[in-house]
């Protein structure tokens, strides 16, 4: 008995490092994504393959333990969980196979960890509700793999909508689809393939900034300042560093809700400045751009993009421009030249389709 799950991978139309501010995103998922099948075994061991790795990984459930099983820990840990929460979990046997570019901040490890999760919810019929397999696809990545994501790639594998953007409250975990009318328009991906510098340590440096701003100003998280608590806020803060994290999330938040009341009005178009206020917001104030992800944006922009930014992390990953289909080949040509001219590696680029989220394939 086996079962097949494909989970996607996404892009973040807007609202990066929403999840520690408490804010808001607009991930949709994208049409690549990974295939997990799991089978049980006659033994007791947990077995995972992967097409786009050279050796299969075989561990004892008894023997999980955080951190172990480098890139099968995304697979593994979800075993791992489900046993912290007391259910047995027999020998299985777990084959992946994604197209989600690795390392580009398309999420390719919530992609794997929401198929595998999916699958195993269904060939074991644990009956895990929308609310626990969040729990377990975040428990997985952030307590078994150690990596510090706060929900919303999650959230977009499982819960997206095919030609919707997920909208989603950081603080209460509650999505909502809102439809993408992309008519004449496409969201054109540049991945920069730049190697992420020093991505964790600015991470952390980001998350404690604001962490620090929300106390010295006596909030539970930044969410809860609003555009017109802004200036007195900043009066309040010393430090220049703070004031700049907090001016970025303040206006970001304000940014996201903005393009969800656009996207409801079917006014896609005229999401396009929010898309580049963003970018400048990242780049001046958040300051987590790098010269490969501003070379893309405003290039982007300058071939007719209605607006551009990068999505993601950022210190490296991938850009989204919204592009009249029209322009589309000669605005991803254009970068090109860009990256050829600046002496950078050359980028990949792909038009996204918003795609739906976690889905049983096969028989
Ligand atoms: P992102 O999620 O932005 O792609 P991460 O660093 O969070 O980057 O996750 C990438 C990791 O996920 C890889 O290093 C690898 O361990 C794991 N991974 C993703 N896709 C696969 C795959 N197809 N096979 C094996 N491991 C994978
Ligand atoms: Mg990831």
């Amino acid at each position: 008995m086996s079962v097949s799950w494909r989970a996607p991978g996404r892009v973040n139309l807007i609202g990066e490092h929403t999840d520690y501010n408490e804010g808001f995103a607009l991930p949709f998922a994208i049409e690549q994504g990974c295939t997990a099948t799991v089978s049980t075994r006659t033994d007791a061991q947990l077995v995972v393959r992967s097409v786009q790795q050279d050796e299969p990984i075989t561990v004892a459930p008894a023997d999980l333990a955080p951190r172990a099983g480098g890139w099968a820990g995304y697979a593994l840990g979800v075993a791992w969980a489900l046993r912290e929460d007391g259910r047995d979990v027999p020998g299985l046997t777990i084959e992946l196979d994604s197209d989600v570019p690795v390392g580009s901040g398309l999420s390719s490890s919530a992609a794997l960890v929401c198929s595998v999760a999916t699958a195993v919810n269904d060939l074991l019929e644990l009956g895990l509700d929308a609310d626990a397999l969040l729990a377990l696809t975040r428990r997985t990545e952030n307590d078994f793999v150690g990596a510090p994501t706060g929900g919303m790639d999650q959230l977009a594998a499982l819960r997206s909508v095919a030609d919707h953007a997920l909208f989603c409250d950081m603080r209460s975990l509650a999505t909502e689809a809102v439809h993408i009318a992309l008519d004449g328009l496409r969201v054109l991906v540049i991945d920069t393939r730049a190697e992420h510098r020093h991505a964790s340590g600015e991470y952390r440096r980001r998350r404690e900034g604001c962490e620090a701003a929300a106390r010295a100003l006596g909030i539970r998280a930044l969410r809860d300042l609003g555009p017109d608590d802004l200036d007195s806020a900043l009066a309040r803060l010393d430090e220049d560093e703070l004031r700049r994290y907090v001016r970025h999330v303040v206006t970001k938040d304000e940014r996201v809700l903005r393009t969800v009341e656009l996207l409801r009005a079917g006014d896609t178009a005229a999401i396009g400045p929010l898309l580049t206020a963003s970018q400048a917001s990242m780049r001046d104030d958040f300051q987590i751009t790098i010269p490969e992800l501003d070379v893309a944006a405003d290039t982007l922009v300058e071939a007719g993009a209605l607006g551009a930014r990068m999505t993601g992390g950022g210190f490296g990953g991938c850009v989204i421009g919204l592009v009249p289909t029209e322009l589309v080949e000669a605005a991803g040509a254009a970068v090109e030249a860009a990256y050829a001219r600046a002496g950078f590696r050359p980028p990949a680029s792909f038009v996204a389709h918003p795609a739906a989220g976690a889905r049983r394939i096969g028989a």
